[in-house]
């Protein structure tokens, strides 16, 4: 290509890219500047805010290694579980296994162990190559409740990686489970979940369940009879980023400012929920979709009235609503409206704001 040539692409590049009457949509947020996080050398490596569980050294970070060994600077399970001294909320997590080399047993006796997240959520660590086993059973898998989407698993010796991205479940004040622990992970740099929703605690006898046991828990490592490795935990503590918000959206066109046209306006809802006339003040109000996905909540004031900001990143669908009352309050409402899996509220919401009244009777 010759210069002069080169020079056009560049003008007409410019001029796609810049035109001179640009309508700018504009938030009306202020955003705190992200944190500087210095990675790591490679992605598998620390960076610079996480919190080493284990280098190789020692178990200065766990409770119960008394009879776990530390070989080559990795961790071999030995008998009973250790527990992570520290606890955490919503967290990245980096943890590398290997099963023994020689594979020995089958099924869930070969190189079975696992990383149990709040001390009660396992994500299963087990020789799945080549070792056939009950899917939801199998490495990666939530215990019993998914198989992971896929088996990435490397053979007996070798190391995998698991990078996990996990959001605690959330309970309202009385206890009630708001929004259910979700689970994104990767092994072996191949995605296995994708903001999973957990239906509960992940035991063998029993079926899955939620207790609120606090916002925060240990990282646990199974013994599972079977020699299995550790190297390289790291976390880090995660929170996301959340707005201030100055003033309302809006466009600016020229130096023209111009509001958003409504079917363009993110989604809100705002209203009232009464039980037999009377406003509920203090109840909690959901909004779940039906299939999974995040669930939006907020509490009712005085006037029993309730919003879900713009802000909040709802979207123009179909939510499933659940009411319930402030705990401790003889305010009685219909059991049909309580709980997610029984309820026969929903709405369909629609950009901009949407208005919803509850009107729920009860004798
Ligand atoms: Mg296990």
């Amino acid at each position: 290509m010759t210069q002069r040539t080169l020079g056009l692409c560049g003008l007409v590049l410019f001029l796609a890219i810049t035109p001179v009457h640009a309508v700018e949509y504009l938030t009306g947020l202020k955003w705190q500047e992200p944190p500087v996080v210095a990675p790591g050398a490679a992605n598998s490596d620390p960076p610079a805010d996480a919190i080493v569980l284990f280098d190789g050294k020692n178990f200065d970070e766990w409770k119960g290694a008394d009879n776990w060994k530390i070989e080559d600077g990795t961790a071999v399970v030995g008998k009973g579980m250790i527990t992570s001294k520290r606890e955490f909320g919503d967290i990245q997590l980096h943890i590398e296994w290997a099963a023994p080399k020689e594979a020995k047993g089958q099924g869930q006796g070969r190189g079975n162990s696992g990383v149990h997240l709040m001390g009660r959520y396992e994500i299963q660590v087990l020789d799945s190559f080549n070792n056939k086993t009950y899917a939801d059973g199998q490495a990666g898998a939530i215990y019993k409740q998914s198989p992971p989407m896929a088996n990435a698993t490397r053979p007996p010796g070798e190391w995998n990686t698991y990078d996990i991205f996990w959001t605690c479940p959330r309970y309202a004040e009385d206890g009630t489970l708001e929004s259910p622990a979700y689970i994104t992970a990767m092994h072996n740099g191949v995605l296995i979940h994708n903001h999973f929703p957990l239906l509960g605690d992940t035991p063998f006898n029993r079926p899955p369940r939620y207790d609120n046991f606090g916002p925060k828990g240990p990282i646990s490592l199974q013994d599972h009879t079977n020699p299995v490795r550790y190297r390289n935990i790291w976390v880090r503590e995660i929170k996301p980023a959340v707005p201030e918000r100055v003033r309302e959206p809006y466009l600016l066109d020229g130096n023209k400012e111009r509001p958003i046209p409504t079917d363009q306006k993110p989604v809100s809802i705002t209203g009232q929920v009464t039980i037999n006339g009377q406003p509920l003040a203090g109840g909690s109000i959901s909004f779940s979709p039906p299939v999974g996905g995040r669930t939006f909540s907020t509490t009712t004031n005085d006037r029993g009235e309730y919003t879900i900001e713009p802000t909040a990143g709802m979207s123009t669908s179909l939510y499933n609503v659940t009411i319930q009352s402030k705990e401790g309050t003889k305010t009685k409402l219909p059991a049909k409206v309580q709980k997610p899996t029984t309820t026969d509220l929903s709405v369909r919401t629609r950009a901009g704001t949407n208005e919803f009244d509850f009107e729920l009777e009860s004798k």
